[in-house]
């Protein structure tokens, strides 16, 4: 194939994407402007499970996340409707882009490589990486994993840490989600995970057989994302429903319920 053709070959590619994303159906807008995928609906990417911040309980998604999410749908009128989808697609802004959904809530760090592609809400939550191991097993830090193996979740920002921090002879192993990770540890498929501090001290609580040995101050902040340059009103909403609830109390209350502790 000459270049010319390998040219309109990568066009087509390009523009069939953005066209595949209007296919699903067009938005609708809500009273303020915000733009929504389905009629009485804020529907919410997420990828479960991530608990306390987006799990199933019973049969339905209940979560921190959810909490904030169906702050903003009540303030717009709407009812939740939580889509499950793979972490990558959220964070790479394709899941938005292809409208299957109005907002990402999937405990995702603001980073500037994503921000390049969604729109971030102010930040509603500190995280830092951190270190899951089986009780007592004598790895606490970064450094003891070499020549052993270290589980990430795809398309996070523990993996980038790992690739970026692990000692040379660290095998990264990859898993698709939280609950496979951690069972990773559990049943001694790998020497350690990291992923997010919050998930990883929730696990260890009903996990007794597993330890967080070692958080590494990577200063993180959570925020709710939307399609990119699409959807200021929805932003600006959720910005609002955020502020209110950080000021009334409500926010204090959402944390307590899943951290089980006030917020220091
Ligand atoms: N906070 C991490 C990130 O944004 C992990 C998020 C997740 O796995 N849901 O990459």
């Amino acid at each position: 194939m000459n270049t010319r053709m390998l040219k309109m070959l990568a066009t087509t590619v390009l523009v069939s994407l953005p066209l595949a994303g209007c296919a699903t159906g067009d938005t609708t807008e809500v009273e303020g402007g915000a733009k929504i995928v389905e009629e009485g609906k804020l529907t919410v990417c997420t990828h479960l499970p991530y608990k306390p911040f987006e799990f199933n309980q019973g049969g339905e998604v209940v979560g921190f996340d959810i909490d904030l999410m169906d702050l903003v749908a009540d303030e717009l009128g709407l009812e939740t409707k939580v889509f499950d989808t793979p972490f990558e697609g959220i964070q790479s802004g394709q899941s938005l882009n292809t409208g299957q959904c109005d907002v990402a809530a999937a405990g995702m760090t603001i980073t500037d490589e994503r921000a390049a592609v969604i729109d971030f809400s102010d930040p509603y939550f500190d995280a830092t990486q951190a270190l899951l191991t089986k009780t007592g097993s004598g790895i606490s830090s970064m450094e003891d994993l070499a020549g052993k193996s270290l589980a990430v979740q795809v398309g996070t920002t523990g993996e980038i840490y790992a690739e970026e921090n692990a000692p040379e002879d660290t095998t990264l192993r990859s898993f698709e989600d939280l609950a496979l990770l951690a069972a990773a540890v559990k049943t001694g498929q790998v020497d350690a995970a990291i992923n997010d501090n919050g998930v990883l001290y929730d696990y260890v609580k009903s996990n007794p057989d597993t330890e967080v040995v070692t958080e590494f101050d990577t200063g993180e902040q959570y925020g709710f994302a939307v399609k990119k340059d699409d959807n200021e009103a929805l932003l600006e909403t959720i910005n609002e429903v955020l502020a209110t609830a950080k000021e009334d109390g409500t926010y204090d209350e959402i944390y307590e319920k899943w951290f089980g502790e006030a917020k220091s």
